[in-house]
């Protein structure tokens, strides 16, 4: 069934990206609590990328009590209650996406931005087990979006919360509405779900004036990521010379800051040699965070080419998918990492910085791993092999060898996508006894199983 994904993988090895990714056949983690009951779930024969722990080969994965309980080669199927076939497919990590918007029930009446996404809906599909809403709500809506979503998400779901008190619109234009202690204190009486204070679309065109001072927002959102220790994500338009790249990523973001959507137009990161500019590294190497942030308007290939040929790769891979790019030109965080597959970064990157990096980010280093014991978020890739064309936020196109398919996502060891039935029985397999081939009055019926239930 999946020989369409064979070989691939091997052709898109990268050996020289990091020493420590070489596979070790001897690696054996065994939890010696966990050994002597069967596993609920074994993925067997799959290419498993775990950039955490330096696998990257053929391994086994033991799924126990909703967490990984042993990765090593060849486990016998007879420790296993169910054995799932993922030969040919490659097994990693569930996904980070950490700029979303999943604010769904936000209303219309705040006048901000609508068109959030139902998390369930949308990403698991995609492997994406862990998604991060950046800045939807401000604090006087934060409540209500944990309320009415985060904690009904069965995707695990955390959040920026917005430097403008009433959250993401046009009251981010107004400077009272920028509120560092108000935003920190929201932060951090939501510490379980909040991972940082999020600046976005301030003053981007009109002049400057004593209202509007260029470093208001960016400055307020550093200031409520001291009060509460918290990391900020940062949507950026530079005007110099009043308000520069340079001077953001320089001087007023601190390590650990995060520069969402690198590859924007508006950002000079390369020079017109293509080579990219001396300051660029400088920031990186005190610490801040280069995040990739596609979105409708903020990827573009003649950023984004050079800059990785020029050895410059974005720290994190994620989307700022909404309903206004879903259906283009973002499609999904698997359509956004074929793209950097297809900007010449090798699978074992692309799986690095969607796993390891985000979660580094947000201060989750459990996040983005196969570590047994670390709870059982997996997604299982296809690479699908063909001629594909994937296109930037300036309509242009570049062609493809490859593209990621998910066809199993398992959070916190449950199944909650399943694209090829993989842990169904053959229709010919099904036992004859089994109540499948029953007609219902014949007998009362139970309910048919489902992946997963919702409330509604
Ligand atoms: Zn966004």
């Amino acid at each position: 069934m999946y020989s369409k994904y064979l070989t691939i993988v091997n052709n898109l090895i990268c050996p020289s990206f990091c020493p420590s990714l070489l596979f070790d056949s001897h690696y054996n983690i065994r939890n010696e609590k966990t050994m002597p009951r069967k596993l609920e779930m074994l993925l067997k024969g799959g290419h498993v990328i775990d950039p955490a722990n330096g696998i990257d080969g053929v391994v086994d994965v033991g799924v126990l009590d909703g967490r990984i309980a042993r990765v090593e080669a060849d486990i016998s199927p007879a420790d296993a209650h169910r054995v799932i076939d993922v030969g040919n497919l490659v097994v990693v990590p569930g996904l980070l996406d950490i700029h979303v918007h999943t604010y769904h029930t936000r209303g219309r009446q705040s006048g901000g931005m609508v068109g959030s996404l139902n998390a369930d809906a949308h990403f698991l599909k995609e492997g994406v087990t862990t998604c991060v809403d950046t800045g939807t709500a401000g604090a006087e809506e934060f409540e209500h979006f944990r309320e009415t979503v985060i904690d009904h998400s069965k995707t695990r779901m955390f959040a920026y919360v917005n430097i403008a008190a009433p959250g993401m619109g046009p009251p981010e234009q107004v400077v009272a509405n920028l509120d560092p202690q108000r935003a920190a204190e929201m932060a951090a009486a939501h510490d379980e779900v909040c991972v940082g204070i999020k600046t976005a679309h301030y003053w981007t065109t009109k002049p400057f004036d004593d209202e509007h001072p260029p470093w208001a927002s960016v400055d307020a959102a550093v200031e409520a990521g001291e009060r509460c220790k918290m990391p900020v994500m940062v949507d950026f338009w530079p005007r110099p010379p009043e308000r520069s790249y340079p001077d953001l990523i320089l001087k007023h973001l601190r390590p650990g800051d995060i520069h969402t959507h690198v590859f924007a137009r508006q950002f000079p990161v390369v020079d017109e040699d293509g080579e990219v500019y001396d300051y660029m590294h400088e920031a990186r190497d005190r610490g801040i965070h280069f995040d990739l942030g596609h979105g409708a308007a903020s990827f573009w290939y003649r950023a984004a080419m050079p800059a990785i040929a020029d050895g410059f790769p974005p720290d994190s891979i994620s989307t700022d998918l909404h309903m206004g790019n879903i259906n283009g030109h973002v499609h999904s965080m698997l359509d956004t990492m074929s793209k950097c597959l297809a900007m010449n970064m090798s699978l074992q990157e692309v799986i690095y910085r969607s796993t390891v990096t985000p979660a580094s980010a947000i201060r989750r280093p459990e996040l983005g791993t196969l570590t047994p014991g670390s709870e059982a978020d997996i997604a299982v890739l296809g690479v699908l092999e063909g001629n594909f064309y994937f296109r930037d936020c300036g309509w242009a196109c570049i062609e493809a060898r490859h593209r990621l398919e998910c066809a199993l996502t398992l959070c916190a060891g449950e199944v909650v996508w399943d694209r090829h039935g993989m842990t169904c029985p053959h229709l010919q397999e099904v036992p004859p006894e089994a109540e499948y081939w029953h007609l219902p009055e014949q007998q009362a019926t139970s309910p048919i199983p489902r992946l997963w239930r919702t409330e509604a």
